[in-house]
Formats: C-alpha cells, sequence, structure tokens
C-alpha cells in the first residue's frame, strides 16, 4: 500500500467514534463493548476496510473489529464508515504484533489476512503477517473453533505460508490457488487489493486455517 501522511489524521482516529482508544483496557470485555455476546471476527490489515465493512453489513449477527496499523489509511475507512448504517463494527489503530494485550484467550471467532504485505526479503520474514511469531499471537486470541482465514495473490507468500502454518503446528483446513474458479468462492466479499488484482487476471490464492491444540 502507498503511503502518504495525511495532516490530521491522528487527531481524527483520536477523536473518532468508530475507534476504540486504548484498546488494551477492552482486553476480556469486548462484550461491553458491542453490548452483546456476539461472535466477534477482526481483520488484520484491513487498509481502506472494504471487506470488514461489506462484511459488517451482511452479517449483523457477528461482530467485527478493522485493524490497521497506519492512521492515514485508517482514516479513508473512517470515511466510508460514516456513511453506513452499521452497529457491529469498531477500528483500532494498532500493529497486529499487540493482539495478545488487546484480546483475551479465545475471544476472537475468526482472523481474516487479506492480501497482507509480502515482505520478499529473507530478513524481513518475520513481518510477514502468516510467520510463525504472529501465528503464536493468533492462537491466543482464538476461540477452540477459530480458524485464521488467509487471501493473496502473491504466490510466493502463498507458498512460504504453506510451510510456516503447518510447522507452527496449525492444521490447513481448505486451499485453493484460485479461489475464483473454486468452490471456496461461494459468500467471497471482494477486497479493494482483491479487485485491483483480479482485474488484472491473476488468480487469487485463499487457505483456511486452525491451531492444532484446539483439536
Ligand atoms: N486488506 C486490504 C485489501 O485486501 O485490500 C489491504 C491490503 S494492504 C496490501 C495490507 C495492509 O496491512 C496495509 O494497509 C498495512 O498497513 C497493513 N498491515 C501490515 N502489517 C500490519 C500489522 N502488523 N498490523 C496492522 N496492520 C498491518
Amino acid at each position: 500500500m502507498r503511503l502518504r501522511h495525511i495532516p490530521g489524521a491522528e487527531e481524527a482516529i483520536a477523536s473518532s467514534p468508530y475507534v476504540v482508544q486504548e484498546p488494551k483496557k477492552k482486553k476480556g470485555c469486548w462484550d461491553q463493548v458491542f453490548g452483546n455476546s456476539h461472535p466477534i471476527e477482526i481483520e488484520v490489515g484491513m487498509g481502506k476496510g472494504r471487506f470488514i465493512m461489506e462484511q459488517a453489513l451482511s452479517h449483523p449477527e457477528t461482530n467485527y473489529i478493522g485493524i490497521e496499523r497506519y492512521s492515514s489509511v485508517l482514516l479513508k475507512g473512517l470515511q466510508k464508515r460514516a456513511h453506513l448504517d452499521l452497529e457491529n463494527i469498531y477500528f483500532l489503530c494498532i500493529d497486529a504484533r499487540d493482539l495478545a494485550d488487546i484480546f483475551g484467550p479465545g475471544e476472537v471467532s475468526r482472523i481474516y489476512l487479506n492480501f497482507s504485505d509480502p515482505w520478499p526479503k529473507d530478513r524481513h520474514a518475520k513481518r510477514r503477517l502468516t510467520s510463525p511469531a504472529f501465528l503464536s499471537v493468533y492462537e491466543k486470541i482464538l476461540s477452540p473453533q477459530g480458524q485464521v482465514e488467509f487471501k493473496t495473490d502473491n504466490q510466493d507468500l502463498f507458498d512460504y505460508s504453506l510451510e510456516s502454518i503447518p510447522s507452527s503446528g496449525w492444521e490447513i483446513l481448505s486451499l485453493t490457488r484460485d479461489l475464483h474458479k473454486s468452490p471456496m468462492v461461494l459468500g467471497n466479499v471482494m477486497t479493494e487489493y482483491e479487485m485491483k488484482f483480479s482485474a488484472l487476471g491473476k488468480p487469487i490464492c485463499k487457505l483456511t486455517a486452525r491451531p492444532l491444540s484446539r483439536i
């Protein structure tokens, strides 16, 4: 994602009613934030948030939290959010490394990783959102039936994830290297990046996985 600093973005996020401030204080009590005990699903690296807002509109019985570490990117999502009538979505401006300080054990039902930055250089592998370090964070917050859903156009990142996920003690439940021509496309909601890459004719890879420790 091309990043441009937007003056005033931090201030807009700090005063937005859609962004949970000081989210570490909500650990273990996200039900109270939403005012119900519906399952909570999060998207890590939501970008401008098309996917998670569409999900929230189609599934009022589920609570959603969009996570984005850059304020200038999140701001674009918040501008979109302001035009929608939704009660089941909030946003966090945080680094996903901190997720286990923000959610209690089992508090999250599903984690979406959509078109995560590939970080192609080996020395940056730890920054990939499907690296063992991130998977161990997800394992701490996922519910017993919880899963990760991961989509990417990047074959190298997909290949890396097909190794890092099982070697971290997770089970891959389903996978395709051409989502839009696969039965896994049922119910698929396109992200901004997915629309861009599929318009260029690039096949989209998808997998779902869960930690084996939960079985
Ligand atoms: N998911 C969106 C989509 O599919 O259109 C955006 C994809 S964009 C390539 C990846 C986004 O993930 C960027 O906005 C980036 O800032 C965010 N991101 C990457 N690493 C992150 C992290 N550790 N914590 C939170 N957000 C992160």
